[in-house]
């Protein structure tokens, strides 16, 4: 069972392996920002909610990943709860598959071959800044993108405001060796706006709940920052294909040699040599039929 840590007011945050908000309507009725993975990890989380008799009466989403939108189906199955994403974003719900298809754009190989996909399910409130008004309660929408095309952050009226992925927290900032982000560009705006909010906390998906995001978002940056040099400076010596990029970058890191986490890291790489791909440092050349990236 997932613990429940008490943040301000009626805001709560469930300590399952994303970290889930909690906005109590009474003492029964709760919104959540978010939700987890399938599976076990659901199993545990509706576990959690039935001991302290919580009914779920709507689920907020930051953004279209497994992990924040993967107990949507279940939980709504259990609760009848209304289910609110921003737009573009709320394709993942409905369409759980089109995420399997971010990492692999064909059927997947036969390993854990769609094992971790939930059912798909209706998302009838679109989420749209300034705010969502649900149940009289009033929820900040912060438009956050990078991470994913329309991430957005949530904020209860506690002032406390859920950033889904557009941080990573402590202690996940030492232990993540590749961020990744879609857009690298937007995703590094994203985190200076919130440098210029003035919420209470400040609560990541993955990590702990901070009253200053200064630090935090000045490591993600650092961190971002430190992996593309190492790829630039790579390319500098000589021109690599994607294959090459990922092999170094995975030995460097220590990165499981499994085919979920290979995807994973692939797609990290590759929206950073995109990056630098856009902002003209790199190029893209062809030896031989292999695509390669070269300084
Ligand atoms: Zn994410």
């Amino acid at each position: 069972m997932f613990a429940i840590q008490h943040l301000k007011g009626n805001t709560y945050c469930i300590n399952a392996p994303t970290n889930i908000g909690l906005y109590k309507l009474n003492e029964k009725d709760c919104i959540l920002i978010d939700a987890c993975y399938p599976g076990p990890i659901t199993d545990e989380l509706l576990e959690t909610l039935e001991y302290h008799h919580l009914h779920v009466h709507a689920i907020l989403n930051t953004h279209g990943h497994i992990d924040h939108f993967g107990s949507i189906s279940a939980l709504r199955e259990k609760y009848h709860s209304i289910v609110a994403a921003a737009p573009f974003e709320n394709n993942f719900i409905e369409y759980p598959e089109l995420y399997a298809s971010l990492l692999v754009p064909f059927i997947p190989f036969s390993l854990n071959k769609n094992s971790y996909l939930p059912k798909g399910t209706k998302v009838e409130v679109l989420l749209e800044p300034p705010q969502c008004t649900i149940q009289d309660v009033h929820f900040d929408i912060v438009s956050l993108p990078g991470h994913t095309q329309n991430h957005v952050g949530i904020a209860t009226p506690d002032n406390v405001l859920f950033v889904g992925d557009a941080f990573t927290g402590e202690p996940h900032t030492e232990r993540i060796k590749i961020y990744y982000h879609q857009n690298i560009s937007d995703a590094i705006d994203s985190m200076r706006f919130l440098l210029k909010t003035n919420y209470d906390l400040y609560v990541p998906s993955h990590g702990n709940p901070l009253t200053a995001a200064k630090d935090i978002v000045e490591k993600n940056i650092q961190s971002i920052n430190s992996t593309i040099d190492h790829i630039y400076k790579m390319l500098s010596k000589r021109p690599l294909s994607t294959d090459e990029i990922v092999s170094a970058v995975n030995t460097q890191f220590n990165i499981p040699e499994k085919f979920v986490e290979y995807y994973i890291a692939q797609s990290c790489i590759m929206s950073m040599l995109s990056f630098l791909e856009n902002t003209q440092k790199i190029q893209i050349v062809f030896h031989n039929g292999t695509l390669k990236f070269a300084v």
